[in-house]
């Protein structure tokens, strides 16, 4: 159990060369967000660990490549086993540092063991090709080769699910993988860590830093080892990520912030339309990069969804994770509640209704209330910077072209939304976003077998799927001629 059930703090490092050990750089303490309780001590890396990392990932690579696919494939598959196996464990874990409820913590160590499923199956697909030969003496293939250490940069806001997302293709690919995870949620990246290792992963082929980020950043990705950079964060600190990976001239994989359009059309199924928002509105409390968060409502049903949203949002209850029948839980730290305060109170200066939230859930913990603001201004700032909490911001359209044009204004292009029953207007309107994923009367756009990444500044490069492994993989072309 890595909190004590006795409220006593647990003691917290890094993970190299195969296991934990206490980190020499600065310390720091991991706070339940829910409580502001201290959970642990945290010791951070100092550079010497980063170097020891980045050695035994050298070493751990060449050990994991030195396995056969079918025994890479048994440990990634073991990972999600043990994954399973600790599920109510690591679930306790991830909500108490994390803030979100014991079933969405639930669900998300089950998506992160799918992860791992679905790519131990990706080891035993990675074929090379044999090309048409151009001479009877020539012999022709390209391979897929690992690029080399991996390094991964992951969120506090879905700390084990966008791990795996990361470590698994990279593992599956040949490469070994440094996990950089948010300084919030480093008990569940050394948790993920030590499942792998107790699965069979040789040591170094995954290792765990933490503590001093930009340090740590600019060591990891300017070491000759690491050979590709992939980080999922936000816009600013991505733009950072991008720099310095193209100063060494690394490549780069970005999933930055989003700030998701919502078209109500004028003949949605207005009900379910609501309640699949609120649901969506909530997940993780709107801290999602896919959150819905700028809804455009057709005039004919702007009143009667504007109703129906704001009191499936005004009914939920909010509270610590970890307790029963609580539907949202805590912000991640105290930044995400002056956020959401500064945003609500821009919106109501400038004239937006606000019909519910709009201020803290009691005086302890980062506890936001699910917040609707209508008739939202274009001039409010809620419109332009993505609110990261539970904050849905509507305002109605005439003609469904303008409502189009107003969602692909924004910079971001992650995630965008359309209900509506006939199909093919639904399917008109999401073709035309410029987005990455889209729901159609749903809000589920991440499956390990789709695609996952943004447009504009939303970042570059994807995630998931097959194409998931792109990130981790170079091709060498090899023309033999056999001679004589
Ligand atoms: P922030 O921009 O302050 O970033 C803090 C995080 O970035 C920490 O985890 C830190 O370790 C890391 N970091 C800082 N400098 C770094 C560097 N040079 N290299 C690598 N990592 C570095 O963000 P925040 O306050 O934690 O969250 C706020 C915003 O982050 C949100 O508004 C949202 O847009 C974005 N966000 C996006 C996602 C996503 O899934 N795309 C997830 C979490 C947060």
């Amino acid at each position: 159990m890595i909190f004590p059930d006795n409220g006593k703090r647990a003691e917290l490092g890094l993970f190299i060369d195969g296991k934990m050990r206490s980190g020499r750089g600065a310390t720091y303490e991991l706070i339940d967000p829910a409580t502001e309780t201290v959970l642990a001590n945290v010791s951070g890396a100092s550079e010497g660990d980063v170097a020891d990392a980045v050695a035994s990932a050298e070493r751990g690579m060449k050990a994991w490549q030195g396995l056969s696919p079918q025994q890479r494939y048994q440990v990634l598959i073991g990972t999600a086993a043990q994954l399973r196996a600790s599920s109510g464990e690591l679930a306790r874990t991830l909500s108490m540092e994390q803030g979100k409820t014991l079933a969405e913590a639930s669900i998300e160590v089950e998506l992160a063991a799918e992860t791992f499923d679905w790519y131990a199956g990706e080891v035993l697909r990675l074929y090379g090709r044999v090309l048409p030969a151009r001479s009877p003496q020539s012999f022709q293939t390209v391979t897929p080769v690992p690029m080399g250490v991996a390094a991964c940069f992951t969120p506090w806001n879905f700390p084990i699910l966008l791990a795996a997302r990361k470590v698994a293709p990279a593992l599956a690919a040949g490469c070994a993988a440094i996990l950089k995870p948010a300084e919030e949620t480093v008990a569940i990246a050394l948790s993920l860590a030590q499942c792998l290792t107790d699965a069979g992963a040789p040591a170094g082929a995954i290792a765990v830093l933490h503590g001093d980020a930009p340090r740590i950043s600019d060591q990891l990705i300017a070491a000759p080892a690491v050979r590709t950079v992939t980080f999922t964060g936000s816009t600013a600190i991505g733009r950072v990520v991008a720099q310095t990976a193209a100063r060494w001239l690394k490549p780069c994989v970005l999933e930055l912030g989003g700030h998701a359009p919502v078209i109500v059309m004028d003949d949605a199924d207005v009900p379910s339309a609501a309640a699949t928002a609120v649901l969506g509105k909530i997940r993780n409390a709107g801290q999602v990069c896919t959150s819905p968060t700028r809804f455009f409502v057709a005039r004919p049903v702007y009143d009667s969804f504007v109703d129906a949203f704001a009191a499936g949002m005004d009914a939920v209850r909010v509270g610590r994770g970890i307790e029963d029948g609580v539907q949202m839980g805590a912000l991640a730290n105290a930044r995400r509640v002056e956020a959401a305060d500064a945003l609500v109170q821009d919106a109501v200066a400038k004239g937006a209704r606000l019909l519910t939230g709009g201020q803290r859930e009691g005086n302890q913990g980062f506890l936001y209330r699910p917040t609707v603001l209508a008739d939202v201004p274009d001039d409010a700032n809620v419109l332009s910077t993505e609110p990261f909490c539970p904050i849905a911001a509507i305002v109605p359209y005439d003609r469904v072209e303008d409502a189009i044009a107003r969602a692909n204004a924004h910079q971001a292009g992650l995630a965008g939304y359309v209900f509506g029953s006939d199909f093919a207007a639904a399917q008109a309107v999401a073709r035309q976003l410029e987005v990455g994923q889209v729901g159609i009367n749903s809000c589920a756009v991440s499956h390990i077998e789709a695609t996952f990444g943004g447009a504009k500044e939303s970042g570059y490069g994807v995630e998931s799927s097959s194409e998931g492994m792109h990130a981790f993989l170079r091709y060498q072309y090899i023309h033999h001629l056999q001679l004589g």
